[in-house]
């Protein structure tokens, strides 16, 4: 039996919940699970906000445990291993997208609690292909929100070849943000954070960022007109998105990982005459994970997290929703 907490109805209360898993299914891992992250989109899972929740619902997709069980099949990992999981639970490992290794791109993946029980439990399960050993050198209670938020901005430094030459931006200095300017900075880039907290500039600059924009400040933008070869975009709200293109150099890119609620409005204009593009990425692939993994133990990259007790997870989840968590939460079991 696994022991979880779930909510009954969208928006409700998590509880302690016990379900059978059943027989471990072949090329299937179970995992028990030491810490998990919170992500926002465990919230929005919750409250049903994309209407394809299912409950009893249990959240936790930012899983970091050990190896408990292997199903038939799984021969590369070991029973003990550490080892992480993130957004997906499963792809189909046959279509032209995971057989190309772009398995994020499966057009029949699971989400780890889309249909399926997460990781607010002590086990959760998975298919062994998106079980992600985790290597030395890895802090594992910070290493949770690398397998959502972390790959989230370190794919697309892989996915356009950023270079360590490159002046980046990075709008947004929180969860995923936060992550984003470690990575950039351990990468090599120039980088430039913005926020419209003032406040953050102190510790975006201790993170690694050599230049803070304030974004309510006037002719903010103005002034970094055509200095960015990439901005990456992590908020979920609407900005003047023509002020950010005019800040890319030519060939730059204005690049999304958090999804804006409103269509975003440009003119063609500015990205004909430079060159420029605009673009967003999901998640990343098992081996990107591995790859985000190895340059965060060789760099000494950690998420800044709060760490709350598995058992006081509604207050947790009360913590994220305030806004306040800095920069990411674990649950400990
Ligand atoms: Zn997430
Ligand atoms: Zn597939």
């Amino acid at each position: 039996m696994i022991n979880a907490y779930a909510t009954q109805k969208p928006g409700g209360k998590l509880e302690p919940f016990t379900y059978d898993p059943g027989d471990l299914a072949p090329g299937d891992v179970e995992i028990d699970i030491q810490y998990c992250g919170l992500c926002h989109s465990d919230l929005s899972m919750l409250k049903n906000d994309w209407q394809i929740s299912e409950y009893p619902f249990v959240p936790g997709h930012e899983v970091v445990g050990t190896v408990a069980a292997k199903g038939h099949g799984v021969h590369h990992l070991e029973v003990g291993q550490p080892v992480g999981l993130g957004w997906f639970g499963a792809s189909c490992m046959t279509c032209e997208w995971c057989t190309a290794g772009h398995h994020n791109l499966c057009q029949n993946s699971q989400g780890l609690i889309v249909g399926r029980h997460g990781g607010f439990a002590d086990k959760v399960r998975a298919h062994a292909g998106w079980v992600i050993p985790l290597p030395a050198g890895v802090n594992p209670e910070s290493a949770g929100p690398l397998f959502c938020g972390g790959i989230t901005v370190f794919n697309p430094i892989v996915q356009f070849d950023v270079r360590p030459t490159d002046r980046v931006g990075v709008i947004g200095i929180g969860g995923l943000g936060h992550m984003a300017v470690k990575f950039l900075d351990a990468w090599g880039c120039h980088v430039s954070a913005f926020s419209t907290s003032s406040e953050k500039e102190e510790e975006a600059l201790s993170m690694g960022a050599d230049h803070f924009v304030n974004t309510r400040s006037d002719g903010a933008l103005e002034a970094v007109a055509n200095s960015f070869d990439l901005i990456l975009s992590t908020v979920n709200a609407d900005l003047d998105w023509r002020a950010y293109i005019n800040a890319l150099r030519p060939r730059g890119r204005l690049h999304f990982v958090g999804a804006v609620p409103g269509p975003v409005a440009f003119d063609l204009f500015p990205l004909l005459m430079g060159q420029k593009s605009i673009s967003a990425t999901p998640l990343g692939s098992p081996a990107t994970t591995a790859r985000m993994l190895q340059f965060s133990a060789r760099h000494g990259i950690e998420p800044v997290i709060e760490t709350f007790p598995m058992s006081r997870v509604n207050e947790a989840m009360e913590h994220l929703h305030s806004g306040k968590a800095r920069y990411r939460i674990v649950l400990k079991n």
